[in-house]
Order: C-alpha cells, then sequence, then structure tokens
C-alpha cells in the first residue's frame, strides 16, 4: 500500500499500516494517507457561480429544490483560486450547475483569473447574454470551451427545454465562429448540450446539419430529468436500453459482436430488433451496449463547489431536489462533506469520510434498486436495503449513464 503526506504530498510506497503508523509523524510532520491505487486525484471542479437564471425551463430542477441559492461572493471564489493554486492536479473549472453562469457579474473577471492560474475554463450557458461585446470577450480571454444547450430548434418539440431561445442564440453562434475565422481563433471550441425527450429527438439530425453554420464540433446529448409526471412521460430511458448492460455474456443473454457497416434500413432493423431482445452489442471490438452502473464523476476526478461554497461529489447532489420517475417522486437530499469557507478543498478531499464515500462509490456497493423496484426505500437516496451511510446512488440517473453532463 502506499501513503501520501497531506503535508507535503510525498509519496511512500511498499509500506504496511504498521509501518506507516510507526513513521508517519516522524517524517515531515504531516500526515500520510492511504493512497488508493483506483482513487484518482483530483482534476475538474464545477463551480456554480449563481443558481439564478434568465430563463425558467419547466424542466429545470430549480421547480423542486429547497436551495436559498444566490451568487457566488467574491470572498468565496478567492478562497477557491488560493485553495486550487494547492491543487496542481486541478486542470479544469467549469463554470455550470444550476444558473446561468454568464449572468453573475463578475463572469469574465473570474474566468480571466483562472486562464492567468493556468487553468482550462469551460462554460455551460444557455446562450441568451451572448452579445457582440460577451463575444468578443469570449475570444479575447480565450475561453477554452462554450457549451451552449440547445435543445428546442422549433417551440412544439422543445416546450419542456429551453423553448424559444434558438433564434437568439442561433446567431449569436454564428456571429461567434464568423468572429472566430476571422481572427483565425481556434476557441473557445464550441459544444451544443442537447437535452432529449421523445418530443425532440426527431430534431438532432436537423441540429448536426448546422454544425458548418454554426461551428461547434461536438453534440453532447443528455437526457431529461422530469420534473413532472407528463415530462416522465416522454422519456427515452428506463426500457429496452437498460436491458443486459453490465451483464455477464450467457446463453440467455448471448453477445452480438457486429463489424462496422452501413446503416441502412436492412441492417438498422435488424439491429433494433436484436437489442430489444436483450444481447450485448459490440461493434468492431467496441461495447456499444453500455456498462452497468459507475460513477464518472468519482472516476474521473471531479468535484462541485456551490454557489454558497459548500463542496459536492457531482451536481446530482449539490442541492436537496425532486424528480419524477417510474411513476414515483424520488427525493435527493444534497451531499457536502464540507464547505471552502470553513475548509480547503484539498483538507475535503483528504477527509476520511469523503475518501470513504468515494471508495464505495467506486466499488458501487449500494442497493440495485433500478433493478428491483421493490419498496419505499428508492423514494430517496438517503438509505437503501444494503445499508444506511448516506447518501445512497443506488438509483443514480447519472450512474445508470442516463444523464451526462460534459
Ligand atoms: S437555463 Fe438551465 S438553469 Fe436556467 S432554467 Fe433552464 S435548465 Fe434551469
Ligand atoms: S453515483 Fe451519482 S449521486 Fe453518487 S456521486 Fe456519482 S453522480 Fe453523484
Ligand atoms: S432498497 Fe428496496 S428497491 Fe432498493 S434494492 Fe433494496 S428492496 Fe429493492
Amino acid at each position: 500500500m502506499a501513503y501520501r503526506c497531506k503535508k507535503c504530498g510525498r509519496v511512500w510506497d511498499d509500506q504496511t499500516a504498521e509501518e506507516n503508523e510507526l513513521l508517519c509523524t516522524r517524517r515531515c510532520g504531516g500526515e500520510c494517507i492511504a493512497e488508493s491505487d483506483d482513487d484518482p486525484a483530483p482534476n475538474k471542479v464545477y463551480i456554480e457561480l449563481t443558481t439564478d437564471c434568465n430563463m425558467d425551463c419547466p424542466m429545470c430542477i430549480r421547480h423542486s429544490w429547497d436551495s436559498p441559492g444566490g451568487q457566488m461572493s467574491d470572498e468565496t471564489f478567492d478562497a477557491i483560486m488560493t485553495q486550487l493554486a494547492d491543487m496542481p492536479s486541478i486542470k479544469t473549472v467549469n463554470f455550470s450547475g444550476f444558473g446561468e453562469p454568464m449572468i453573475h457579474p463578475k463572469f469574465f473577471e473570474f474566468t480571466a483569473r483562472l486562464k492567468q492560474a493556468g487553468l482550462a475554463v469551460e462554460a455551460i450557458t444557455n446562450g441568451l447574454v451572448l452579445n457582440s461585446e460577451a463575444i468578443n470577450k469570449l475570444i479575447d480571454l480565450p475561453l477554452d470551451r462554450l457549451i451552449v444547450s440547445v435543445d428546442s430548434l422549433s417551440a412544439p418539440a422543445g416546450e419542456m427545454m429551453h423553448a424559444g431561445s434558438f433564434d437568439s442564440v442561433s446567431e449569436a453562434l454564428r456571429i461567434l465562429y464568423h468572429r472566430r475565422q476571422l481572427r483565425h481563433a481556434d476557441k473557445p471550441e464550441l459544444n451544443i448540450e442537447f437535452v432529449a425527450s421523445r418530443k425532440n429527438i426527431g430534431q438532432l439530425p436537423q441540429l448536426r446539419q448546422l454544425s458548418l453554420v454554426l461551428g461547434f464540433s461536438r453534440i453532447i446529448v443528455s437526457n431529461l430529468i422530469p420534473q413532472t409526471q407528463d415530462q416522465a412521460d416522454n422519456l427515452l430511458y428506463d426500457a429496452s436500453c437498460n436491458v443486459s448492460r453490465g451483464q455477464e455474456i450467457s446463453p440467455w443473454q448471448p453477445c452480438l459482436d457486429m463489424p462496422v457497416m452501413d446503416m441502412c434500413d436492412e441492417s438498422n432493423d435488424a439491429i433494433k430488433r436484436m437489442i430489444r431482445t436483450g444481447i450485448l452489442l459490440r461493434v468492431n471490438g467496441a461495447n456499444v451496449s453500455g456498462e452497468g452502473p459507475h460513477c464518472r464523476f468519482i472516476e474521473e476526478g471531479r468535484l462541485a463547489i456551490c454557489s454558497d461554497g459548500s463542496l459536492s461529489p457531482c451536481l446530482a447532489l449539490m442541492h436537496s431536489h425532486k424528480y419524477y420517475f417510474r411513476k414515483r417522486s424520488k427525493r435527493i437530499l444534497g451531499y457536502h462533506p464540507g464547505n471552502v469557507n470553513e475548509t480547503s478543498i484539498k483538507d475535503i478531499w483528504d477527509s476520511q469520510e469523503y475518501r470513504s464515500f468515494r471508495a464505495r462509490v467506486r466499488k458501487f456497493e449500494f442497493s440495485p434498486c433500478l433493478d428491483c423496484g421493490g419498496c419505499n426505500l428508492r423514494e430517496s437516496n438517503e438509505t437503501d436495503c444494503a445499508d444506511e451511510t448516506f447518501p445512497r446512488c443506488g438509483e443514480c440517473l447519472w450512474a445508470a449513464g442516463w444523464i451526462q453532463c460534459p
């Protein structure tokens, strides 16, 4: 086992727990903690600059939360800047969370400070504040990646999403792309985030055709987190997409090992029918069916900081909120192992409580509520039939692979 000193950062390889205990305080006076091979160092921080927003999308979890929220203060951001300087493994900051980061009055100033500190900076925006001046500033900084929510190219299809924003947002993206080309600038890289439901998934091909006009290089599709039963009735997950994921190959669930093939009507239809019967699909060796539940936030060393400075492991646990799933309301309690105004990110990350939580998530030691559906404990993430240690992630929509964040 390797042990890492919380004070000087030095790693001591091949130590038993007894050897470490004997030598620990004799080294530099710091405390040495067990380093797990599969616990990555933190490398990406989501910062929620504000929970305020200039839109009011029907699907937004802000409709069901009780967070007082507000804007991140200068003091909290200063604390984060100081603490990030002590964490060289963190390379990227993503301004997101639940609210519109670009309406924070210091969005550009904070971005510039992070850039000066050598960090890559990304922002997720609904795009409504992308006026001419803002576009120039984004190119001047430059912001490294701009992820713009576009999921409703026409009103009926996107009525649950970012409805009504497409005309002004697409014009702004057109200008951004044009100015980038004029200035031979390759940043900000532009991505689109598309929240999919049965009502708007058919617009994806139309959106893809706009890449050369609007200048985006990636469409990140996520699913809807429904706030009402009506929205839940339009989900694109929970049925055939969950069949066979993460299961062993067997005569009951054989693997279909496909070569790369034209996607014509005949091949599409045959593969679609096979998937519905429960198979594990591989194409040219790549697993297309998806894996069993696992958490990309924990496995990829990400963390999130709310506008009041409280730290969360992920976007799912930033705020207490509700959503609808399988004909019932599910209550999620936020989880905050510390607040950066009181304890440094590094100390929170290294705390026994937070390391134990990450270890539980990596092993995914939670009840299999997604496949069971047997009791009322599923109605919140507080406890499950395997353990009472909060929070329980067994039915997490992110870990199931249904919701994804850039
Ligand atoms: S733009 Fe984002 S934060 Fe604002 S209301 Fe819509 S979903 Fe919520
Ligand atoms: S499994 Fe879900 S709730 Fe748990 S830490 Fe990961 S994203 Fe958050
Ligand atoms: S907590 Fe309830 S729903 Fe989840 S696995 Fe246990 S019995 Fe099933």
